[in-house]
């Protein structure tokens, strides 16, 4: 098992990462100092895969368990089912130092962890992440939220967990697309913060879509360390954290306006090509880094080519690129890449170079 540590004073935790390590969930939330009873927050997918193992490891550790299960799926992060939930944990006798552990990938993720940070104004959260993408991502940095209306994680808090537990054993069972959507956000945080992460990618991600488990544990351990690095210097996002959001603003866009038919991961290396298109054509970035990139995205298993869109649904993309919640007095501002590692914010990218790079000149 190795650890990595998130460093923000006493809201500081352990990201816990091994293969098999969700067997040792009840002594390590004993060890956290909790005793009596923890809830379990999961979804129709992983509950039956994993649920009664996690249970196994808690009740053996002296707690007592409820099991709560969503569907799975985007469609139930939203305030009814947080509505339905809180139900659950007052029916279970949850208290203030009951720990809710959110056992699934980011959708659980999110909606457990706003049901932590709300219930009783605030229970322990502890995530055991099972997707990729919750792994290195959305398991780190304490963001929790659900849908509201149309719009995606509008209402929620910043909330951090007492610990993340990362079993790489249980990506076995994950849906191939869903660990491509994954390696999508790693290409990510290479592509931005650590060009030596980025060239043991290039070597390694035929290695990591086999789950080669000594190259998938350093690929979680490599991308926790930089967010972690990243959400101790920013934990609110008023400054260096908004750089994580590359790739995002086109992605975000594309996302929704396909109805969630393309996926974030997807939706998000479709934006990091068109940010670097941008990159490019501005002048800033070689032509040949962004051909690197876009490379490792197509051998991660994820499509490199803009889906044909209607002129409706184009219009929505950039509209939706313009209404962006990072756009900052009505300038969209697009993180870009000078080289692989090395960032900047750009606070005027025209509207018609992003149509260009979306969709061409016609
Ligand atoms: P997801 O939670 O929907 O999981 C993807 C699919 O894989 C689901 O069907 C799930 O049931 C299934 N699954 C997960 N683990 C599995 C396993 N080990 N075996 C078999 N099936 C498994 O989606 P996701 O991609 O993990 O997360 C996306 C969500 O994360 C979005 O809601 C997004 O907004 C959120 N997110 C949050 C943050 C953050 O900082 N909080 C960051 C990025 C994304």
């Amino acid at each position: 098992m190795k650890k990595v540590a998130v460093k923000l004073g006493i809201n500081g935790y352990e990201i816990r990462v091994g293969s098999g390590v969700m067997a040792n969930a009840g002594p390590w939330l004993k060890e956290l100092g909790f005793t009596a009873k923890a809830v379990i927050i999961t979804d129709s997918n992983v509950g039956p895969l994993y649920a009664a193992a996690l249970e196994q490891s808690l009740a053996g550790a002296g707690f007592k368990v409820t099991v709560v299960e969503v569907q799975a799926g985007e469609a139930q992060k939203t305030l009814e089912t947080a509505g339905a939930l809180y139900q659950k944990l007052a029916a279970a006798y949850a208290e203030r130092t009951t720990p809710v552990l959110a056992l699934g990938g980011g959708v659980v993720g999110d909606l457990a962890g706003f049901i932590a940070a709300t219930y009783l104004r605030g229970v322990p959260l502890v995530q055991v992440p099972t997707s990729l993408l919750a792994m290195v991502d959305s398991s780190v940095g304490g963001k929790t939220a659900v849908d509201h209306g149309q719009l995606k994680n509008t209402v929620g808090a910043f909330y951090q967990p007492k610990m993340v537990i990362a079993d790489v054993a249980v990506l076995k069972t994950l849906p191939r697309e869903e660990l491509s959507n994954g390696l999508a956000e790693v290409i990510k945080m290479a592509a931005l913060k650590d060009k030596k992460f980025f060239a043991f990618l290039e070597a390694n991600i035929e290695q990591a879509t086999a789950l080669k488990p000594d190259v998938l544990e350093e690929i979680i351990l490599k991308s926790t360390t930089l967010k972690a690095a990243i959400v101790a210097r920013d934990e609110r996002e008023t400054g260096e954290r908004t750089l994580l959001n590359y790739g995002h603003t086109i992605g975000h866009a594309i996302e929704a306006v396909s109805g969630f038919r393309i996926k974030h991961g997807q939706a998000v290396a479709l934006g990091m090509i068109a940010a670097n298109s941008i990159a490019v054509k501005l002048g800033m970035l070689p032509s040949a880094q962004a051909a690197k990139i876009e490379s490792v995205i197509r051998r991660a298993g994820l499509s490199v080519a803009i889906p044909e869109f209607t002129g409706e649904e184009r219009e929505n993309i950039l509209q939706a690129v313009r209404h962006d919640k990072k756009v900052l007095n009505g300038r969209i501002r697009f993180v870009l890449l000078k080289s692989i590692g090395s960032p900047v914010i750009k606070g005027d990218v025209e509207p018609g170079l992003i149509k260009e790079v979306l969709f061409g000149r016609g």
